[in-house]
């Protein structure tokens, strides 16, 4: 077993977005003596976590389940819709997993047995554990949407997994006539990203400010205000005047049917838009498999002990990322991956069986109002008893900074994929 000085430990940790402070975990004693930890998930929340057990113990026999052989990142594609970036560019591989030992498995997990204590997967074979972790992303709540269920998603795009769902996406709004309506419909809270849908409304008017000029924006929104507000709507004003509009819930915004062979929307006031294009973002829940192991609560969320990430439900059961409840965390790639971090503290500590370090949680997002227009939130976390994950500091990006200022938070963002994709996946 690779012995880290608790110096070396802390700097793994607080490099890259997870602090947690001394402990006996780092003063070596006891080891986790092979103990079987299955993955399931290999985006931002398991790839992470499967790298740092792997560094804070190279006894473990870890195993990362994920049915694709690339993992499509939803950060920056929204830049691929845009026509910014390829798809090439927003790809990851497992190959560094591989290398430091991990067993990377491509296959999707169709069963969990707590009791037994084994996952089960679509090529048959079963797999026991001693630790298991969930980081299966997001699924879509289709039953609270009228007249559109999932396999319509390959007429209205949702493009909130990444993959062939940009594509789609990308190619409707390039086939698009100038002068056409685009129709974007953000979901009610929580879900995935609180930025996401208006840097995308951002970029799509990047997009069709420099080929089809005469095009609009309509934003049908299920909520009445949203992450980072005035710092868009300022964007949105300066770089794309008069052609985004923005409709609160509720003044109109709230959608109620769907008609997808014309891409008509109704909403809850009986107003009728039909879109040439539609990206209609469905109200989201955990990812299938935690629904199906029983760890959902009726809202579609996973209740986890916001120190460890073990759940509420199963013992020795982990849910990280999107499909977990982490107190004032958005549910963001960068939380995934501090989440990652901080739950392979916890198993480490409870192999060993020695007090966990005391975890500090952090997460920046980064948006782009365009290429060269940059805005952020950032803030950390800390853990209490009482209060679970609460936040300790943090901010936005000035209303007032000039052209320099959103230039270098453009910059800051692309620096911030690459490392964040670096400590992710390589
Ligand atoms: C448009 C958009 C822009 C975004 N931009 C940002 C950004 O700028 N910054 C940021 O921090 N976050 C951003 N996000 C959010 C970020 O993508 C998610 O928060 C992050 O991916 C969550 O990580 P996760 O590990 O929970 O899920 P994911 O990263 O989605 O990983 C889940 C993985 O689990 C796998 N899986 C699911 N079920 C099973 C199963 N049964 N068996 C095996 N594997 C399974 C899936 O294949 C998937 O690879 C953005 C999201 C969107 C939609």
């Amino acid at each position: 077993m690779k012995n880290y000085s608790r110096r070396k430990f802390v700097k793994l940790l607080g490099g890259t977005g997870a602090l947690l402070s001394a402990s006996s975990l780092l003063t070596g004693c006891g080891k986790a003596a092979s103990a079987r930890i299955v993955i399931v998930g290999g985006g931002f929340g398991g790839s992470t976590c499967a790298k740092y057990l792997r560094r804070f113990d190279s006894s473990l026999d870890i195993t990362l389940i994920e049915p694709s052989s690339r993992f499509i990142t939803c950060p920056f594609s929204n830049m691929v819709i845009s026509g910014m970036q390829t798809m090439d560019s927003i790809s990851h591989d497992y190959a560094a997993q591989a290398d430091r030992g991990v067993n990377v498995v491509h296959a999707r997990v169709q069963e969990v047995d707590a009791t037994a204590k084994k996952v089960t997967l679509d090529n048959g074979k079963a797999l026991e554990y001693d630790r298991l972790v969930l980081s299966p992303g997001i699924d879509f709540k289709w039953d609270e949407v009228e007249g559109m269920q999932a396999s319509d998603a390959e007429i209205i795009p949702h493009a909130w997994q990444g993959g062939s769902q940009t594509i789609l996406l990308r190619k409707q709004l390039m086939a698009m006539s100038d002068g056409g309506v685009v129709i974007v419909a953000p979901p009610k809270n929580p879900f995935r990203c609180p930025p996401g849908p208006y840097e995308r409304i951002s970029l799509i008017a990047h997009y069709l400010k420099q080929h089809k000029p005469k095009s609009k924006i309509l934003v049908l929104d299920a909520k009445d205000k949203f992450s980072k507000q005035t710092l868009f709507r300022q964007g949105w004003e300066k770089l794309y005047p008069g052609m985004i509009e923005w409709v609160a819930g509720s003044k109109g915004g709230s959608i109620e049917e769907i008609d997808v062979a014309t891409g008509t929307l109704y909403t809850e006031f009986g107003d009728t838009h039909k879109g040439d294009v539609v990206n209609f973002i469905p109200p989201q829940k955990a990812g299938a498999i935690a629904q199906h192991a029983g760890l959902a609560n009726n809202d579609g969320w996973c209740f986890v002990d916001q120190r460890t990430f073990e759940s509420k439900v199963h013992k020795d059961v982990y849910v990280i990322g999107d499909a977990s409840i982490a107190g004032a965390m958005p549910k963001s790639g960068f939380a995934a991956n501090s989440q990652g971090k901080v739950c392979a503290a916890a198993i480490v500590s409870s192999l060993r069986g020695v007090a966990m370090p005391e975890p500090s949680y952090v997460n920046t997002c980064y948006s782009l109002v365009s290429p060269d227009y940059g805005i952020s939130v950032a803030a950390v976390y800390r853990h209490s008893e009482d209060k679970g994950i609460y936040k300790t500091g943090g901010g936005v990006s000035p209303i007032d900074a000039d052209a320099t200022y959103r230039s270098q938070e453009a910059r800051y963002a692309r620096g911030w994929y690459d490392s964040v994709t670096m400590d992710t996946f390589g």
